[in-house]
């Protein structure tokens, strides 16, 4: 049983070193784009209405988030869970969306924790045919919009000129996909194991 525990967290613990290593790279992503970013406090629209698939690695790291909240507001957490199952369960369509329960006043109560997906909300990514994949706010006013051409799909080297940026508009490879492969797994040694929306993790486990 000794011997189960050491394996689960070690493997936490060399995920967290993947988080960190990603982490990096993503910081200075966001950090050569910055002209075209406009992310801010407040601004939770990529938290909502949505699925957000989770991996179980990556939901072990957001229960420790959980579990580390303060009583009440781990309270709210587990009415908004409790409140998305009930929605869940009399939902007809093919793909159930949901405000993440863990957003509260629009801004993530479990933020070191989050998974993946939520690290990269904001970056354009990058298509097999070099073309850059715009976030869903771009088309709403947010990122990249001040140089996306939305009527041409395509970045306005005018608009780039104006801003006057060092660093051109880049797409990246950050496809969930990639960044959950197994081999990354395996490089950093621990499994990112089943992957299933966030909401069902809730559901199966019948924690709520
Ligand atoms: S975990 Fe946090 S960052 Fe991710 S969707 Fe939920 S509220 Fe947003
Ligand atoms: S990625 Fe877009 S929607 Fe999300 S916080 Fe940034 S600007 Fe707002």
């Amino acid at each position: 049983m000794a011997a189960f525990f050491i394996k689960k967290l070690t493997m936490l613990e060399n995920y967290i070193k993947y988080l960190n290593f990603l982490d990096g790279k993503l910081s200075k992503f966001f950090t050569e784009q910055k002209p075209y970013i406009f992310c801010k406090e407040g601004c939770s629209r990529c938290c909502k209405h949505a699925q957000f698939p989770y991996t179980s690695i990556e939901m072990t790291y957001l229960l420790t988030g959980l579990l580390n909240l303060d009583r009440e507001t781990r309270n709210i957490v587990t009415q908004n869970v409790v409140k998305i199952l009930e929605e869940e369960s009399s939902f007809e369509g093919e793909k159930f969306r949901y405000d993440c329960p863990f957003l509260i006043q629009d801004s993530c109560s479990v933020y070191q924790y989050r998974g993946i997906l939520c690290r990269t909300f904001g970056l354009p990514a990058q298509a097999n045919d070099g073309a850059l994949l715009m976030p869903f706010c771009c088309y709403e006013g947010l990122n990249y919009s001040n140089v996306f051409d939305i009527d041409k799909n395509k970045v306005s080297e005018v608009k780039v000129k104006a801003v006057n940026s060092e660093f051109e508009p880049c797409g990246f490879n950050i496809s969930y996909e990639y960044l959950t492969n197994p081999d990354i797994g395996r490089e950093f040694n621990f499994s990112f194991g089943e992957r299933k929306p966030l909401i069902y993790w809730f559901k199966q486990k019948g924690k709520y």
